[in-house]
């Protein structure tokens, strides 16, 4: 193992290995971290492990085509992202392969398969990254207990965040924190910032013996169901690690830039090359680490004189990420209006057919019909953007439901996030966190103000190309 030394001793020890557990099987198991670099749970399964298996599931409700969705893709992604990860997979696999081992693709209903694994790998431990999202909650606790009753050793390290949203809730007397500056107060500095991080292997454990389980590589699009012409333009931006850290490295080679990154400054309408690092679709499955990325801009911060702070700088991003994944964590039914008890209530209008023509980029209003075909087409648009979005669709114009807005960028977005996404359309609707109702976005004078020229809406509106 190489380990990317900053300095003092690692933030989280790897648990001394029981005697049982040497020489013995292993498996690990992929759902987001789909990464070699900074990657505990891989780390847990590779140490004194003769055999590791590593494993994807694929679930066919999220990944096969469902030609009754409003676009191309499943019922739950559109077909950018399911792309995004298949490209993420072949990546990891690829990976893998180079260090003697490689992943192992089965298809199901991921709880059933994983007990199914367990049955016939006979494996002493079961390694994976530990997940917030109630999606995972659920499915853990089952897989879990299956495992511990056949006396399998359970190792479910946090690594998909800088915190454990937990260990916040904890020390704020057992609630999350609910604006950003009582959050940056409670968290303090995350322990990863003086942590060394394993960032390659020189090997990895062979694949044992892997009996009927029925394993494949990691299918196409075509064999998953969807046609090479499914999208007449698809997203610039391509899956994997290997993407992602050159990406990182293009980011923040720019010292300056990283050292004068204030959001929300920065022009929305830029698209060639857009104004923040598009690194949040890497973020979100795990192609990165944020804990990397933390380390970097401190490494950044440390050399150069100047830099801005949280929370418009770019490690004070970093942290609306934190903050949103503990306030998710800790706020029961977060998805939802009903119940939820820092949401407010809002008699929202019930209005399918203006629903539509804004999930189609059919408003009449260039602004926001260009946002929203970005979206459909590349599965990503800038923050301000979003806003802009965001905010028609609810208390700006339309006072449409912003669940019903949240459903469609969570299906489209290539970095969809369950925290991030229902935290910021609380924000925006100003159902939470932020109550300046009358603060709009002009549909008009605001797009206009960064794309002058209409270069942005012409791209993605071509039918104005000729005006
Ligand atoms: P950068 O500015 O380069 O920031 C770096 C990283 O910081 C991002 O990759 C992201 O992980 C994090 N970050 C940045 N802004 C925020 C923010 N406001 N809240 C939380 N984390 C942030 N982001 C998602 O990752 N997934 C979503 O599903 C999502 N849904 C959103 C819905 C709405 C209505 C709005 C207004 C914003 C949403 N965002 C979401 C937040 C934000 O727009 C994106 O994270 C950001 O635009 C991604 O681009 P970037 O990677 O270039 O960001």
């Amino acid at each position: 193992m190489q380990r990317f030394s900053v300095s003092s001793p690692s933030s989280y020890r790897l648990n001394p290995i029981t005697s049982m557990a040497t020489r013995s099987g292993s498996l690990i198991w992929f759902r987001k971290g789909l990464r070699v670099h900074d990657n505990p749970a891989l780390e847990f399964a590779s140490k004194g492990s003769e055999f590791m298996y590593p494993v994807f599931v694929i679930d066919p409700h999220y990944m096969e085509s469902d030609p009754s969705a409003f676009s191309p893709g499943s019922s739950r992604a559109g077909v950018n992202r399911i792309r995004f990860l298949l490209e993420s997979l072949k990546d990891l696999d690829s990976s893998l392969k180079k260090l003697g081992s490689r992943l192992l693709v089965l298809k199901g209903e991921p709880g059933e398969v994983l007990v199914r694994c367990l049955q016939e790998l006979k494996v002493k431990r079961l390694c994976f990254e530990y997940d917030t999202d109630p999606y995972y909650q659920a499915l853990d606790v089952k897989v879990k207990d299956y495992a511990s009753s056949t006396g399998v050793e359970v190792i479910s390290p946090v690594s998909h965040t800088l915190f454990n949203p937990a260990h916040i809730i904890e020390k704020n007397g057992g609630k999350p924190p609910l604006s950003y500056q009582s959050f940056l107060k409670v968290a303090g500095e995350p322990s990863c910032a003086k942590s060394e991080l394993v960032m390659s292997y020189s090997s990895l454990p062979p694949i044992g013996d892997v009996g009927n389980l029925g394993i494949s590589e990691v299918p196409s699009l075509e064999e998953l169901g969807y046609r090479d012409d499914e999208q007449a333009e698809w997203t610039p931006f391509r899956g994997g690690e290997s993407e992602a850290l050159k990406r990182l490295t293009k980011s923040i080679s720019d010292k300056a830039w990283v050292a004068n990154f204030e959001k929300p400054k920065g022009d929305p309408s830029a698209f060639l090359k857009p104004a923040t690092t598009v690194l949040s679709p890497y973020l979100k499955f795990g192609c990165l680490s944020s804990r990397y990325f933390y380390q970097c801009l401190q490494n950044i911060y440390k050399d150069v004189k100047k830099h801005t702070s949280p929370p418009v700088s770019l490690l004070g991003q970093l942290l609306w990420r934190e903050f949103f994944y503990t306030t998710a964590f800790g706020t029961p039914n977060f998805d939802k209006m009903k119940g939820n008890r820092i949401c407010k209530q809002i008699p929202w209008n019930e209005d399918h057919a203006m629903l539509a023509a804004w999930r189609d980029g059919k408003t009449g209003y260039p602004w926001i019909d260009a946002i929203m075909v970005q979206l459909l087409k590349w599965g990503w648009m800038h923050h301000l953007a979003r806003h802009c979005v965001a905010c028609f669709l609810t208390r700006g114009d339309l006072f449409i439901h912003w669940e019903q807005g949240r459903d469609v960028f969570e299906r489209l977005l290539i970095d969809s996030d369950w925290a991030i996404n229902n935290g910021n359309w609380m924000w925006l609707s100003c159902s939470s966190f932020f109550y300046q109702y009358n603060r709009i976005y002009s549909p008009i004078s605001f797009g206009k103000k960064y794309d002058p020229d209409g270069k942005y809406i012409r791209h993605f509106l071509p039918v104005l190309k000729g005006n």
